[in-house]
């Protein structure tokens, strides 16, 4: 069977910051509800629009899931890797909670879990998409910014979107070769 490469696209004109993802991922992945404990975000973009019909856009955050992720490289037991679909993991029995991983990570997307005693970040909801369901931000999101898919498959909706849009990825220069990407 063909080798998966999962992504993200994000159509961030459709955002209206009701933060139904993040609510979404704090469940389905059992994230303590504590501050600074989170795996997705939303923060203002620049304002959309003319004068004087102006408008805020808004952008969904989360782990970029490196092609190239420092935050594997750093890490000095194997705890973060990348597995077969591409997705960078934690292995919780491996971290011994350095957080080398989140000074090395240039999108701030890890946190430390108290609970675990281990660092955390977006896993593309592994436990879902390894057996072909969607994440849970994707499936909640009410205004569908967010899709879902593997770009390794030309048919997947991911892939149509990439080759029909323009897009752009987070700190293209710094190399980490992300797998999200924004329409725009
Ligand atoms: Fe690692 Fe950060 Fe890249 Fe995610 S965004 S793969 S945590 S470097
Ligand atoms: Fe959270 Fe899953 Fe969405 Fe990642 S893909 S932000 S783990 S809900
Ligand atoms: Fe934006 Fe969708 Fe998240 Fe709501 S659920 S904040 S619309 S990405």
């Amino acid at each position: 069977m063909k080798k998966k490469r999962f992504a993200m696209v994000f159509d961030i004109s459709k955002c209206i910051d009701c933060k139904a993802c993040t609510v979404a991922c704090k469940a389905e992945n059992n994230i303590p509800l504590v501050k600074d404990n989170y795996r997705n975000w939303i923060t203002e973009g620049p304002l959309r629009g003319k004068y004087p019909k102006l408008g805020q856009s808004y952008i969904p955050g989360q782990c970029m899931q490196c092609a190239n992720p420092p935050c594997e490289h750093v890490c000095p037991t194997s705890a973060t890797y990348v597995n077969v679909d591409g997705i960078v993991l934690v292995d919780n029995k491996k971290c011994i909670g350095c957080k080398y991983c989140m000074t090395a990570c240039p999108y701030d997307a890890r946190y430390y879990n108290e609970k675990t005693g281990a660092v955390d970040k977006c896993t593309f909801c592994v436990q879902r998409t390894s057996v072909g369901r969607i994440p849970a931000c994707v499936e909640t999101c009410p205004t569908k910014v967010r899709v879902f898919g593997d770009l390794n498959d030309p048919e997947s909706e991911v892939s149509k979107l990439l080759t029909k849009h323009p897009y752009r990825v987070e700190k293209p220069e710094i190399g980490t070769q992300p797998f999200l990407f924004y329409l725009v």
